[in-house]
């Protein structure tokens, strides 16, 4: 396999515009569930970049549960994204759930991000395959790691291997959380393939305080990088305000983060 340790030993290292993701980096990747309008986009760009985030994330095209639910602002989201990125010398990652999309994305971001729901939607990954542009592959909601390989190694397969893996909880009989986060597949992952792994404890716990615990793990634990749900004013989300922390938590975070690759000899 592509994806496996067997064919490549060393990890990869997906290098954007200067920005590394892999090997001895933790990425950060902070923002809001949905970008809802240009001004909350700035305002949470400008605090979660001074605090040291390198990647900005945003919903444009959101996987809601009802489809009567917020949708996400589409292109105009894209182009927000684009324009907040600029600004504060960011990368932007967005979900892709429909290669309809895809021209408008690639023209507005740098990573493209497959939600948990369509970690096995094998068309969209062949697509992902034939561009050039990286790819964060989110762990399926009820998927086991090897099927989670196995999903990564269809976008390797068609000659994209800048492929990054996101743990972002799995299913189980526990209702305190959201999704049980499941770190262990940090270690099993990197100990089975190449590629890099970030770790998402927003949709992994959906709880606001189980975030700056779990990051601090996740980075412990060796991941690449963390994905982080971050809004100014979290109780009037349009989605996932639950599980968003405020700027002033991320900062508290930032530094803690800091504090635990600095001791294991990472890069953030
Ligand atoms: C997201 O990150 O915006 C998202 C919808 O996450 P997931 O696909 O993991 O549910
Ligand atoms: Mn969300």
């Amino acid at each position: 396999k592509l994806v496996s340790k067997d064919f490549k030993a060393e990890p990869t290292v997906i290098d954007i515009k200067g920005i590394k993701i892999g090997g001895g980096n933790v990425a950060v990747m902070a923002g809001p569930c949905s970008v809802e309008n240009r001004d909350m986009l700035f305002a949470i760009g400008k605090r979660v970049s001074e605090a040291g985030a390198k990647i900005l994330r945003g919903g444009a095209f959101k996987p809601r549960s009802s489809p009567y639910a917020f949708q996400g602002l589409g292109v105009e989201g894209l182009k927000y994204l684009r324009e907040v990125a600029d600004e504060y010398g960011m990368l932007v990652i967005t979900e892709m759930m429909d290669p309809r999309d895809m021209d408008d994305i690639l023209k507005y971001t740098d990573i493209i991000q497959i939600g948990a729901r369509n970690m096995q939607n094998f068309r969209l990954l062949r697509e992902l395959g034939t561009i050039k542009t990286p790819v964060m592959l989110k762990r399926g909601l009820c998927a086991t790691i090897k099927e989670f390989l196995m999903a990564a190694e269809y976008i390797a397969a068609g000659g994209n291997h800048q492929v990054i893996l996101c743990e972002r909880g799995i299913r189980t009989y526990e209702t305190e959380t959201r999704n049980t986060l499941d770190l262990s597949a940090v270690p099993v992952v990197q100990s089975n393939t190449h590629l890099p792994i970030i770790v998402d404890p927003s949709h992994g716990t959906g709880r606001r305080d189980c975030i700056l615990p779990m990051a601090q793990a996740a980075v412990a634990a060796g991941a690449d990088g963390v994905m982080i749900e971050v809004h100014n004013c979290p109780e009037d989300a349009m989605s996932d305000g639950d599980q968003s922390i405020v700027p002033d938590d991320f900062d508290i975070l930032m530094k803690r983060m800091r504090v635990i690759a600095e001791a294991i000899g990472k890069k953030i």
